[in-house]
C-alpha cells in the first residue's frame, strides 16, 4: 500500500474489513477521532507487515488490472506500482504460460483457491519463475478481485531442470555412444559430453587394460592441445599404482572424492591430473586440486575411470551430483564394451565376408524358399545379379525335372535334421542337380547344403559348385562304356560261336588223322606219317587255341564264376606240382615247393588259383631246357600272400617284360619244345588274378638266365 494507498485499496483488501464494520457505529467525533487514528496505527502495522513480507503479494480486478502490489514483488521483479498501476498482467508474463495462467484466473474468479508456477518477465526481461497461490476476494459475498502471494523459484527451478535436463542427455547420450562408431570416437564423446552436458570444463578418462595389468589416459576434452597431446602419450602404468588411491575413505557412492588435502598422494596418478589453476577459486567450493574419480563398469570389472575437474558452478559435486554421474558412467560403460566387441565381431566378420566373397564356391542361404545371401560366385554360376537373386524363390533356380529330386532330399534332411541335430550332429546333405541359368541354360551343380540358423530361425546353407564339364564328361564316358561293351558282347557272341563251329569239324579231322596214325586203316610211308603228324600238331594247336579264346571270353564275360573263399594256398600248388611231376621228369627237370608250409590261408578261388599255377608251371617246363630247375615258393606278407614260379630257363628279354601278358603276344620258344605257343595263357593268367584283386608280374635278368613269375593273393577278405 505505502505512499500509493488509495481507500479504494483500503476497501479492495477486503480480507481485513475494518474499515467499513466500523465506520456506521462511530458517531462521536472525538471517540471518532481516537479510533480513526487507532485504525490508521493498525492500517500501518498491517501495511507495513504485507509490504515486506516474504512473499510478493498482489492484487487485481476482475479485468486482470494491478490494484496492489507489494514492495517485495517491487523489489525483485523492478517493476513499480506506480507504473504498472491499473495495467494488465498479461503482458509481463511469459506468453506460452498465459493461457493457463487465464484459464486459472477465470477459475478464481468463480470462487477457487489455486497455487500454481508461472514464468514471467522481469524488468530486464529475464524470466523469473513463480510459485503462486491466487484466491479471490469477495465484497458483500460478491467477487471483486484477485490476491496472489507469490515466491520467486527461479534458482530451485534451475536446480530442478539441471537434473531434468542431464537424465533427458542420458537418454539421448545412447545416440552419441552408438558402438558403431568405433571405440576412439566413443570415448571422445563421453568426454564430450562430461564437458557440455554434466557441469564440468575439463575431463580426462582412463581405461584399464587387464591383460597387461596397465592404465592408461585414453581420451579427454576441455584442456588445450598441447596438454591433451602430452596426456595422451603418457605410458601406461600399472594397475597397483591406481589402486593405491581408492581407498574407502574416499569413497562417496562407488565413486572417490579426494581431497586437496590429500594430494599429494595423487601426484603420481597414473592419468597425470593435470592442476589448471583457476582464479574464482570459492572457499569450500571445488579446489583446483580436488580429484573426483568415476569409475566406468563393465560387465565383470571395472573398465576404467572418468575424471572429471572444473566444475561449471565452481562447486563441489554433491553427493546426488556423483550418483547422476554414475549413471552416466554405466552407460558410458556399457557402450564401451558394446564397441570392442562389435570391433571383435567386424573384424571376424571382415574376415568371413572376404573369405565367403571370394570362395570359388557358390555360397546362398534359402530361408522360407527364398534366398536370402548370396556371394560373388552365385551370381557368376547362376547369371543373375544379387538384387535379382536376394528374395528369388530358390526353386526357380532349380531346373524343373529335379526339382521333385532336389524337394525330396530337403525335406529328408529336415525330418533326420532334427533328430541329428539333437544329437549335436551336423546335417549336411550332397546331391547333384541341374539348375537353370538366367540366360535359359542348363547347367549341373553338386550341391551341399545343411541347416543353420539365419538371424534366430531355420534356414539353409548351401554351397554350390559347377560340375557340368565333369557331368558332361562323365555322360560321354558313360556312352562311351556302354558302346564298348556292348561291342565286347557282340565280339564275346562271336568267339564262342565261331569257336563252337570250328570245334566240331576240327574234332572230326583229328579223329580221323588218329586213326589213320594208329594204322588200323593200313600203313603208312614214313612221309606220310610225318606230314600226318604236323597235321595233328596243327589241329592240336588249333584247338588248344580255341579253349583259350573260349576261357577267356568267359572270364571277360563274367560267365567263369570266381568265388572267393578260404583256401590252403600250400595244399594247391602241391597238387599242382604233382601233376607236373611226370612231363618235368621226362625233361628230367627238377620242379619242387620250396615255400613256407605253414602259411595256410588266403582268400581266392581255388579253381582259379590251379589255373594259374598250371598256366605257370606248363610255361616253366615249356621254355626250359632238359637239367633244368623249377621252384615254387610261398611267401606271407601282412595283408597277402606271393607265389613265385622260378625257372632257370630262357628267360625274357627286359624290353618284352611289359608286353607277355598281352593276349596273343609270344615269343619264339628257344628251348626246343615243337608245340606253338598261342600267347594267351598268360593273359588268362592275369584276368584271373586280377578278377581275385591280386597282382601279377614276372622278373628275369635276360634271355637264358632264368625267369620269376610272381602274384599275390589277398589274406582275408576285402
Ligand atoms: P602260351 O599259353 O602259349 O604259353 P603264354 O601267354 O603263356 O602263351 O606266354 C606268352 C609268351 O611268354 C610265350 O610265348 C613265351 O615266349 C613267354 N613265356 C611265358 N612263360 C615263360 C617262361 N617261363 N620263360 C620264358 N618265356 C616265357
Amino acid at each position: 500500500m505505502g505512499k500509493n494507498n488509495t481507500s479504494e485499496d483500503s476497501k479492495a483488501k477486503g480480507r481485513t474489513k475494518h474499515p467499513r464494520s466500523f465506520t456506521p457505529v462511530v458517531r462521536d467525533l472525538t471517540r471518532r477521532k481516537d479510533i480513526e487514528e487507532k485504525l490508521r496505527e493498525l492500517e500501518e502495522r498491517y501495511r507495513t507487515m504485507v509490504d515486506h513480507a516474504y512473499d510478493w503479494i498482489w492484487m487485481v480486478d476482475k479485468d486482470g488490472k494491478f490494484i496492489y502490489v507489494n514492495k517485495t514483488a517491487e523489489r525483485e521483479s523492478g517493476y513499480t506500482f506506480k507504473e504498472g498501476k491499473g495495467k494488465s498482467f498479461a503482458p509481463i508474463i511469459v506468453p506460452e504460460d498465459l493461457p493457463y495462467v487465464q484459464e486459472i484466473f477465470a477459475r478464481t474468479l468463480k470462487g477457487e483457491s489455486i497455487t500454481y508456477d508461472v514464468r514471467i518477465y522481469n524488468i530486464t526481461g529475464n524470466i523469473l519463475t513463480l510459485e503462486v497461490n491466487t484466491a479471490p476476494i469477495r465484497q458483500k459475498g460478491e467477487i471483486v478481485s484477485t490476491v496472489s502471494f507469490g515466491r520467486d523459484v527461479t534458482k530451485r527451478k534451475q536446480t530442478e531442470e539441471r537434473y531434468t535436463n542431464q537424465l533427458r542427455s542420458f537418454i539421448d547420450v545412447g545416440n552419441k555412444m552408438r558402438m558403431e562408431l568405433g571405440l576412439e570416437t566413443l570415448l571422445q564423446n563421453i568426454c564430450g559430453t562430461v564437458v557440455n552436458t554434466l557441469g564440468w570444463r575439463q575431463v580426462i578418462l582412463s581405461l584399464r587394460d587387464y591383460n597387461t595389468g596397465t592404465s592408461r589416459p585414453v581420451a579427454m576434452a576441455g584442456y588445450d592441445k598441447e596438454t591433451t597431446k602430452k596426456i595422451l602419450s603418457k605410458p601406461p602404468v600399472p594397475l597397483e599404482a591406481v589402486e593405491r588411491h581408492l581407498r574407502d575413505e574416499f569413497k562417496i557412492s562407488r565413486s572417490y572424492y579426494i581431497n586437496h588435502t590429500h594430494w599429494e598422494i595423487m601426484k603420481d596418478y597414473p592419468a597425470g591430473i593435470v592442476v589448471v589453476p583457476r582464479a574464482d577459486s570459492l572457499p569450500g567450493g571445488w579446489h583446483e586440486k580436488d580429484v573426483l574419480l568415476i569409475p566406468i563398469y563393465g560387465r565383470e570389472k571395472i573398465l576404467g575411470f572418468i575424471s572429471p575437474d572444473n566444475p561449471v558452478n565452481g562447486k563441489r559435486p554433491t553427493e546426488n551430483d556423483i550418483r547422476l554421474f554414475e549413471i552416466f558412467a554405466d552407460q558410458a560403460g556399457v557402450a564401451i564394451e558394446s564397441s570392442r566387441l562389435y570391433a571383435k565381431l567386424r573384424t571376424s566378420e571382415e574376415k568371413y565376408r572376404a573369405v565367403c566373397e571370394n570362395s570359388l564356391t557358390a555360397i546362398y542361404i534359402f530361408q522360407d524358399r527364398k534366398l536370402r545371401f548370396v556371394n560373388r560366385q552365385f551370381e557368376k554360376i547362376s547369371g543373375y545379379s544379387r538384387d535379382e537373386l536376394l528374395g528369388m524363390e530358390f526353386w526357380k533356380l532349380v531346373h524343373p525335372e529335379d526339382r521333385e529330386m532336389v524337394k525330396e532330399r530337403e525335406l529328408e534332411r529336415r525330418e533326420k535334421g532334427e533328430e541329428r541335430r539333437e544329437r549335436g550332429e551336423d546335417i549336411v546333405s550332397s546331391y547333384e542337380f541341374r539348375g537353370i541359368r538366367k540366360n535359359g541354360k542348363a547347367i549341373w551343380f553338386g550341391a551341399m547344403a545343411s541347416t543353420i540358423k539365419y538371424q534366430g530361425r531355420r534356414a539353409v546353407l548351401g554351397n554350390l559348385i559347377d560340375i557340368t564339364e565333369r557331368k558332361m564328361a562323365k555322360l560321354e564316358l558313360e556312352r562311351y562304356i556302354g558302346k564298348l561293351e556292348e561291342l565286347n558282347e557282340a565280339k564275346s557272341r562271336f568267339v564262342s560261336t565261331f569257336s563252337h563251329d570250328i570245334r566240331t569239324p576240327l574234332t572230326t579231322i583229328s579223329g580221323y588223322i588218329s586213326l589213320l596214325l594208329s594204322k588200323k586203316w593200313g600203313d603208312l610211308t614214313q612221309e606220310q606219317e610225318d606230314r600226318m603228324r604236323k597235321i595233328f600238331e596243327s589241329a592240336r594247336y588249333i584247338n588248344n587255341l580255341i579253349d583259350k579264346v573260349l576261357d577267356l571270353s568267359r572270364i571277360e564275360s563274367g560267365k567263369t564264376p570266381i568265388t572267393l573263399q578260404k583256401v590252403n594256398p600250400a595244399e594247391i600248388i602241391e597238387k599242382s606240382i604233382e601233376d607236373f611231376a611226370p612231363i618235368a621228369k621226362e625233361k628230367e627237370q627238377s620242379i619242387k615247393f620250396t615255400g613256407d608250409r605253414s602259411v595256410n590261408t588266403a582268400y581266392a578261388d581255388p579253381k582259379a588259383m590251379q589255373r594259374i599255377l598250371n598256366n605257370l608251371l606248363d610255361n616253366a617246363v615249356k621254355y626250359t631246357a632238359r637239367d633244368g630247375k623249377i621252384e615254387v615258393s610261398l611267401i606271407e606278407k601282412e595283408e597277402f600272400i606271393q607265389i613265385n614260379v622260378k625257372d632257370n630257363g630262357q628267360g625274357i628279354p627286359k624290353e618284352e617284360l611289359d608286353n607277355i601278358f598281352r593276349e596273343f603276344y609270344t615269343l619264339p620258344n628257344r628251348s626246343g619244345e615243337v608245340t606253338r605257343s598261342t600267347g594267351l595263357g598268360l593273359s588268362i593268367v592275369k584276368r584271373l588274378i586280377d578278377t581275385m584283386g591280386g597282382t601279377v608280374w614276372v622278373e628275369s635278368e635276360g634271355v637264358d638266365r632264368g625267369s620269376t613269375f610272381s602274384f599275390t593273393l589277398n589274406r582275408g577278405v576285402l
